[in-house]
């Protein structure tokens, strides 16, 4: 008997090959009816034998397209109505908006042959995409994702590449970015005042050669500018540094192919999986002890290198050229968002670029590298972006009120923007800090981006509590009704969410900076909390901040801070070599009137400054030459210490527990005169674990969750699971949302969607 199934798929199922997937599946199993692209989802009708209809639902999930996601899928039985053959529907662009827009997509091995295959048409073409890979959100205008909605819209399909993109048995059925060397794209290579030197390949290859020669490369990639340099000549990359105004940070690598990086890193089997991956982020990666090929100044002091593979045709044709590893780190002015734009990039790396090799594909979103290191063979993305990007994260039960939109514009650094949709929380793309106009830009662009991509309706604006955080001002100057949600709990409800946990957890909340409550500083903060209800329950004791933010910037002044606690005034006596060490005499008569005049020196409980006062005392980092320095130096010199010794702690009771810090930084600061520097940080890094473990075992909550920026150091992130999984608890921490305030939009907008009526 024939019947007809009506089946709704939700997720990421536009421009990754579903609509000819289930047409051929269809054909296959002999049913009729059709299946339609909405802004929605797909949309199936099928009519055919009971049997058949159960096999084509089971083999849907089974044998989807790699690169889709499901996140709904919903059927139901109903009356035939008579189909008399399978079609292919044309989208309907007036649907309800709500699908899911995927990330660019690292290019396939198909494509990757036929781009080396001499007798293909697309013979080293660089623009070379197909079905399953290629550019996405860094060429989405609106959805549907179509390529009328795409910056693609301009290249007119030759005919061959109409046929390919009709025919159904084609692997490039569909796909909306399809081009070819008669009618894609195509590169050229400009000297610094825009002029044409040369075109097409010999762009390439004259670009490859220069980046041989010593010379620093824009390269218009896939979500932004890259400046390129060849990674094994110290001068050129001190060069790129000084241009660059980028003294310390690491820059990011580009490796040739994945043996190239095992002659330089360790790279175990699952970083291996997420450099290949489609996402092909930027993975941390262990240094090989031996001298190595890559200049010492790309990352200096560092045991990691961030290294990523080509991902893009462009890239790999480059790499080929270059064969060997290049610096790729991105085309902007220090915290600045990426130039997208080539005649923009004209000006703006005016002075810091030789030559740009570009194309006239247009980048309609800006995209940087993603960042991601691999902690117990899981994923922790510290920056989101590329391949991640702006895909949701999922809500069990989402708001109650389906007529409201939540748009949560995140914190203030590592900035990004989130909006709620019935299930899913969508998460923008990495901005950056929102210190810059360029940033503050990109950040109000992505927000209108954002509103007209997705549906949204009865905007509700959801900010952080600290009143000078420019994204809080956004949100009250443009929202109607805006919500203010705690710094530190935004961080818990991240990592809940991503989890998707429910019930009770024992949040702990570590990071450099919030703005707590009470109006002080937070950064070490223990909640009890079920996302409805937030009870805090232990904290750091409290310290000066000689200067306040200044003091974020200076880790010698943590340390001053932490001094002046325990010794008061007495400072400037008792630790009178230890001062001078690290100030000026004019200095020291600043900060002496601030602390004991109670000047500009806010309270805090930071755990993140507390890190800092420790590599300052041990002489590890003074002022920071970019945000996160000081601990990350820290954590590296305690790196490949076995030490497993802790400092024992002091946590007191009262309204809530105070961990007590003093006596394990007086015993400290006695053992950093006495022994090696490793031994020491890796001892506090011990403490600050054993402080978790502590505080979990007074309050005895069986799940522990972990976030803010301090857990983007990955020896406190596992010594803590250590610690805790060995007592029986149970630990979450962050995978594909970043721990540090990247992850602070989710967090927002998730407090907002299950508080609704709460805060209303
Ligand atoms: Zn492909
Ligand atoms: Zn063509
Ligand atoms: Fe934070």
């Amino acid at each position: 008997m024939i019947i007809r199934v009506n089946i709704s798929i939700r997720g990421a199922v536009q421009g990754v090959g579903f609509r000819p997937f289930i047409y051929r599946l269809a054909k296959e199993l002999n049913l009729k009816g059709f299946v339609l692209n909405s802004s929605k989802g797909v949309f199936i009708e099928a009519e055919g034998e009971k049997f058949d209809l159960e096999k084509f639902i089971l083999r849907i999930e089974k044998e989807k397209p790699p690169i889709s996601f499901i996140n709904s899928f919903e059927f139901s039985y109903l009356e035939p109505c008579g189909y008399k053959e399978f079609i292919i529907k044309e989208s309907d662009s007036d649907e309800e908006k709500s699908a899911i827009i995927l990330p660019d997509i690292a290019v396939c091995n198909d494509c990757l042959n036929e781009m080396f295959d001499v007798n293909d048409r697309r013979y080293l073409y660089p623009f070379i995409n197909c079905t399953n890979c290629g550019p996405r959100f860094s060429i989405i205008e609106s959805l549907p994702y179509d390529r009328p909605n795409t910056s693609m819209k301009k290249f007119k399909m030759c005919e061959n590449c109409r046929s390919e993109y009709e025919n159904p048995g084609n692997r490039r059925f569909h796909a909306q970015p399809i081009a070819c060397p008669d009618c894609g794209p195509h590169l050229e290579l400009w000297d610094t005042d825009g002029e044409i030197i040369t075109k097409f390949n010999d762009a390439l290859q004259l670009a490859a050669d220069l980046i041989l020669k010593g010379y620093i490369i824009a390269l218009k990639g896939l979500g932004g500018f890259q400046l390129i340099v060849d990674a094994t000549n110290d001068l050129i990359v001190k060069e790129l540094r000084k241009r660059k105004v980028r003294e310390e940070k690491p820059l990011a690598l580009m490796f040739p192919d994945i043996n190239s990086v095992k002659e330089v890193c360790n790279v175990s089997e699952f970083e291996q999986r997420v450099l290949c991956s489609p996402e092909a982020p930027i993975v941390l990666l262990r240094k090989r002890s031996e001298k190595l090929l890559i200049s010492d100044i790309v990352a200096p002091n560092n045991p990691y290198l961030g290294i990523m593979l080509p991902y893009t045709p462009l890239h790999h044709l480059l790499m080929k050229s270059v064969n060997k590893p290049i610096v790729a780190t991105s085309g902007n002015i220090s915290e600045e968002p990426m130039c997208i734009d080539e005649y923009e990039a004209l000006i703006k790396l005016k002075g810091i670029a030789d030559y740009f090799l570009v194309h006239n594909r247009p980048i309609v979103h800006h995209v940087d590298d993603s960042i991601v290191r691999i902690v117990r063979n899981r994923e922790l993305v510290l920056r989101r972006a590329r391949g991640y990007a702006p895909l949701p994260i999922s809500v069990e039960d989402s708001t109650k009120r389906k007529d409201v939109t939540f748009i949560a514009v995140g914190a203030h650094l590592k900035n990004t923007i989130a909006l709620t949709n019935s299930k899913n929380i969508f998460i923008s793309q990495h901005i950056g800090d929102l210190a810059t106009q360029e940033s503050y830009n990109a950040f109000t662009r992505i927000i209108k981006d954002f509103e007209k991509i997705y549906p949204s309706q009865n905007l509700i604006y959801v900010s952080d509590l600290h009143p000078e955080y420019l994204s809080t001002k956004y949100a009250m100057n443009h929202g109607v009704n805006t919500i203010k949600m705690q710094h530190h709990k935004a961080h818990i409800a991240a990592c809940y969410a991503e989890n998707r946990l429910d019930g009770e957890v024992l949040g702990v909340s570590w990071d450099g900076t919030g703005y707590g409550e009470d109006g002080k500083i937070w950064g070490g903060e223990f909640f009890i909390t079920d996302i409805k209800n937030f009870k805090r329950v232990a904290t750091f004791r409290e310290f000066n901040l000689p200067g306040g933010e200044i003091a974020i910037k200076e880790p010698r002044r943590s340390a001053l801070g932490l001094l002046f606690q325990i010794y008061g005034e007495n400072i400037f006596e008792c630790c009178q070599e230890f001062i001078s060490s690290k100030f000026s005499d004019k200095e020291i008569e600043l900060l002496k009137h601030m602390l004991v005049n109670r000047i500009n020196s806010p309270l805090t409980t930071s755990a993140g400054r507390i890190f800092d006062a420790v590599a300052s005392i041990l002489n590890i980092k003074d002022i920071s030459a970019f945000e996160g320095q000081a601990a990350m130096m820290l954590e590296y010199a305690a790196t490949n210490e076995i030490n497993e010794d802790y400092y024992e702690i002091i946590i007191r009771d009262g309204d809530i527990y105070i961990i007590d810090w003093e006596d394990f930084i007086k015993e400290l600061i006695v053992d950093s005169t006495r022994k090696h520097t490793k031994i020491v940080a890796k001892k506090f890094h011990n403490t600050m674990a054993n402080i978790i473990r502590r505080v979990a075992d007074i309050l005895d909550i069986k799940k522990v969750v972990l976030s803010g920026g301090c857990f983007q150091n990955i020896l406190l992130l596992e010594k803590t699971i250590e610690f805790l999984e060995s007592d029986g608890r149970k630990v979450f921490w962050h995978q594909r949302v970043p721990p540090n305030d990247g992850g602070i939009s989710l967090g927002q907008a998730f407090l907002a969607v299950k508080n609704y009526y709460q805060v209303i």
